[in-house]
């Protein structure tokens, strides 16, 4: 039968000499080396008795290693779990106890703090630091260099991706081998990438961008990846003259636009810069082109379906739009009865075999989300021009993205409203100038209790990731509610717009 993901991704690496992963620090992986990593992180995921559908969940720093056990768990037929670095032990809790994983993989430095909590979950913990240390490395060290893959159908489980849930759940959305490898296939062919590219990859691996669009599709085409560990402007200035191609959220290239020494010189070699995850300014789009003569190429996906749509890569790319459904996926636009009017804003449903398969051990949440004849209900609000361009124009679901990240407001909400003195809140994304949106909460007091916003900002760092936590506060008498008792979000966003804005 096979390993399909593996059988295109990694199993190729063991012929090749070339360099596959660069890092920061100059250190080179041949593919054979890497391919024999891999070997290495699946005998070890073995000895910690993963078998084949097993989950195994990983909250570590970005590495090689951390990468290979991506791989690792694909070949041998199990779930790959990856988590975001920034999530507290609190949140952590929720996920293992939802995935229930065989194994789960941390930094050795929060490892005695999460101990207890991943024993009660039964799970085995290990640890894997950033450069190559923790209990996990051990084990990989004494692996032996070759494995053989399990046997896995293309509907078979590779990963599930959580996703900030809106009623403050997060759901994990199951994704397949085809899943991935289809859409890495549709998006290497359009972006034309070759064994020659060398992909700066500065974005995290715990989500689809950097996991699934930038490391598949690399793997897949067999070229190089100048494998970082975050945006660090210094090193990606540094870096890219040895690129063609950059993936990004619109935060990187805000960060490179505000940097002088990034200009047409420096990037004048360099084939495609490609951005996502959150929407990229029209005036940044323009800004770029003018300052390096690049037309940086906005596409539009999502933790459930991998990428749905793209700018064309030898055509225009237009700015504010996200360019045309992808090869193989059908999208439309519905309004309250059936689709919309050619132009007309409504909710965006696509279809194809970059759809996941549903959320894990949620099936109504799938069932309001999926249909049963496979179109998945975005919850993006969007509109599709007289050419064919999608544009995205909103969030139903009052999602905010904050450099990059997704934040649902009722899981901030819900926090807030247990601290001291809070009756009530309202969370809301302002428009900022550095992470295209910035958390922002509006809070209303207790009768009687005079609200401090910074106390009460405070009080969250414990409880959420950073990236979760709003940016500023302000108190007020009364949130702004329509005839059915609604807090008027649209309202509270008019009239804070500018508080972020110089
Ligand atoms: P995630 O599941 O974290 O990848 O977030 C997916 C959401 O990010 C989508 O549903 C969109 O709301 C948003 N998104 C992704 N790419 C774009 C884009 N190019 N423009 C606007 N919004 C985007």
């Amino acid at each position: 039968m096979g390993n399909p993901l593996y059988a295109a991704l990694f199993y190729p690496l063991a012929q090749r000499d070339s360099v596959v992963l660069e890092l920061a620090e100059g250190r080179q992986i041949g593919g054979a080396d890497f391919h024999a990593m891999i070997a290495q992180a699946a005998h070890a995921l073995r000895a910690c008795g993963v078998e084949p559908g097993d989950r195994v969940a990983v909250q570590v720093a970005k590495s090689p290693e951390a990468l290979a056990v991506y791989a690792a768990t694909v070949s041998i037929g199990a779930v790959f779990l990856p988590l975001n670095t920034a999530y507290t032990a609190a949140e952590l809790g929720y996920f293992l106890g939802d995935a229930r994983p065989r194994v789960f993989l941390c930094d050795p430095g929060t490892a005695a703090g999460l101990a207890e909590m991943v024993r009660a979950e039964a799970a085995r913990l290990e640890t894997l630091d950033g450069v190559g240390g923790g209990s996990f490395s051990a084990m990989m060290a004494g692996a032996p260099k070759s494995f053989a893959p399990s046997d896995r159908a293309p509907g078979d489980l590779a990963a599930i991706l959580y996703t900030s849930g809106t009623t403050g759940r997060s759901k994990g959305a199951m994704l397949s081998h085809e899943n991935l490898l289809s859409n890495a296939r549709v998006l290497a062919e359009l972006w034309q990438f070759t064994d020659r590219d060398v992909l700066l990859h500065a974005l995290p691996i715990f989500h689809t961008h950097g996991l699934f669009v930038a490391s598949n599709v690399s793997f897949l085409t067999g070229g190089r990846m100048i494998f970082l560990p975050g945006f660090d402007l210094e090193r990606v200035l540094a870096l890219l003259p040895r690129a063609s191609v950059m993936m990004g959220v619109p935060t990187f290239y805000t960060r490179l636009l505000e940097e002088p020494r990034f200009d047409r010189d420096l990037v004048a070699h360099m084939r495609l810069f490609v951005s996502g995850s959150a929407p990229l300014l029209a005036e940044t789009h323009q800004a770029f082109e003018a300052r390096t003569g690049h037309r940086i190429l906005e596409r539009y996906g999502m933790t459930e379906t991998n990428m749905n749509t793209s700018n064309p890569y030898a055509g225009e790319r237009r700015a504010g739009t996200v360019g045309f459904p992808l090869p193989g996926v059908e999208l439309r636009i519905m309004g309250e009865v059936g689709e919309v009017q050619p132009g007309e804003v409504g909710g965006i449903e696509v279809r194809g075999p970059n759809v996941f398969l549903g959320y894990w051990q949620m099936p109504e949440k799938t069932a309001e989300e999926l249909r049963p004849d496979g179109w998945f209900i975005t919850g993006d609000l969007g509109r599709v021009d007289a050419d064919g361009y999608v544009q995205i124009v909103g969030r139903a679901k009052d999602l905010v993205i904050s450099g990059g990240f997704n934040v649902y407001p009722i899981e901030v909400e819900m926090a807030l409203d247990e601290q001291p003195g809070v009756l009530e809140s309202a969370v809301i994304g302002l428009p900022h100038p550095d992470f295209g949106e910035a958390v922002f909460a509006v809070l209303v007091a207790q009768k009687g209790v005079t609200l401090d916003a910074g106390a009460v900002l405070a009080g969250l760092r414990e409880r959420l990731a950073r990236f979760k936590q709003p940016k500023a506060a302000v108190v007020v008498e009364a949130l702004p509610r329509n005839a059915m008792g609604k807090v008027q979000k649209a309202e509270l966003r008019k009239r804070y717009a500018g508080w972020f804005q110089g």
